[in-house]
């Protein structure tokens, strides 16, 4: 099976993303992950504070990937060292490559035809990783249910003069999560959720106003702080297509679905996505099917939904029960995260399904080759 990429060169990113033990994993398979390994920070421990200012607040909450018998939950890395890591293999592994946007995608019962600056390919099969605004997504006429939230996420790194000890910290205010999250040595990277003036006056401010205001934020636990350059700004919505594949076109990452950024889901259920499709496409292989057959992409469609779903209901309900003045919705929260602190058998259950949700996990994610 021979596979073309049509991706223009990635644009700079400031951002990281904790990847969870099965993406590592995924990528270690993939030749990969080695050459993430100098720039990753294990994540080993996660903390959860509720600093929201209600009656009703949610004990401190631990996990240590300790008591599942993983070393880390996963690793955190700078969004450029993960890109470059990815280009390196490509070309490693003499992909064919056209380093350009498509303009065009049209498809039809016999295959699908790509039409780019140089001129354009015929292919069996499409897989569309095109991002949330989609070609790909348009050109199989497939449409989505999009919500925008009152929220824009601040992102970036900082160093600090306490070690954080491989512990991610989520501190939950009444705005969104303030996520700080370990990169290597005395360095973390910040997710701030904010209604969207405060987060445009935060990003406004020169960097020692910022420092000192990100540090007072997080209750000084990591020491003083000092931001370093490159902010982002990001709107944030939750987005899923009706259907994750269409003829001859299957859609993987935010083509398919967009969350927002709050307990690491995005870009790993986009990985799981991606091994799940090549897993797909290597046994119809096997059987002698066409690739781009709608049996091959029905299989897709059933094997993404649940995942996608759950993860996408998961994270609204935990990002609305914080915005949100409905005092039963505080309740229930912080009763679920009570309990979660204190069953310990229910506090492992949580943590292996948030690393490697059992009903979908890729053979590539448990370290088959597919
Ligand atoms: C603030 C923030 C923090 C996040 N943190 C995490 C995290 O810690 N963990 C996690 O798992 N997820 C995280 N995410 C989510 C993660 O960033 C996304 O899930 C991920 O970037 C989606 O990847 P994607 O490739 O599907 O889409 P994109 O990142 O949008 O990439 C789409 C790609 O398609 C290319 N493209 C677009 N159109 C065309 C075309 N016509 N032809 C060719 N190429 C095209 C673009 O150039 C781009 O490279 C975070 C998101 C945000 C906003």
């Amino acid at each position: 099976m021979q596979t073309l990429l049509v991706a223009p060169r990635a644009k700079p990113d400031h951002r990281t993303t904790a990847l969870l033990a099965s993406s590592v994993k995924a990528l270690e398979m993939l030749g990969v992950w080695q050459a993430c390994i100098p720039y990753a920070a294990p994540l080993r421990k996660l903390r959860i504070v509720d600093d929201t200012q209600r009656l009703f607040r949610a004990p401190e909450t631990f996990f240590d990937a300790a008591e599942i018998e993983l070393d880390a939950f996963g690793h955190n890395i700078e969004n450029r060292h993960l890109v470059a890591a990815l280009e390196a293999r490509v070309s490693e592994l003499g992909l064919s490559r056209i380093t350009a946007s498509a303009l065009a995608v049209t498809s039809d019962a016999g295959g699908v035809t790509i039409k780019h600056a140089d001129g354009e390919a015929r292919v069996r099969l499409a897989i569309g990783a095109d991002g949330a605004r989609s070609l790909c997504r348009a050109a199989a006429g497939i449409s989505t249910q999009r919500r925008a939230y009152p929220q824009t996420a601040l992102t970036l790194n900082l160093g600090h003069t306490r070690p954080h000890g491989d512990t991610s910290t989520e501190f939950h205010t009444e705005s969104g999560p303030f996520t700080l999250v370990p990169l290597p040595g005395q360095r973390s990277s910040l997710v701030c959720v904010l209604d969207p003036d405060r987060a445009a006056a935060l990003s406004a401010m020169d960097d020692a106003a910022l420092s000192a205001e990100i540090e007072r934020r997080a209750h000084s636990h990591l020491g003083k702080m000092s931001v370093e350059p490159g902010r982002g700004i990001f709107p944030l919505a939750v987005e899923t297509a009706d259907a994750f594949a269409g003829e001859r076109i299957a859609l993987v990452g935010e083509a398919a679905h967009v969350v927002p950024p709050i307990g690491a889901q995005g870009l790993n259920l986009g990985l799981r996505d991606g091994a799940t499709i090549a897993e797909i496409l290597a046994d119809a292989r096997r059987d002698n099917l066409d690739v781009g057959a709608p049996q091959v992409l029905a299989r897709y469609e059933t094997q993404r939904r649940a995942d996608v779903t759950s993860r996408t209901v998961a994270v609204d309900l935990l990002n609305r029960s914080l915005l949100t003045d409905f005092f039963p919705a505080h309740g229930a929260r912080g009763l679920s995260l009570y309990l979660v602190d204190r069953i310990g058998p229910l506090r492992r259950a949580v943590m292996r399904e948030g690393v490697a949700p059992a009903a979908s996990q890729p053979r590539l994610m448990r370290g088959e080759m597919v």
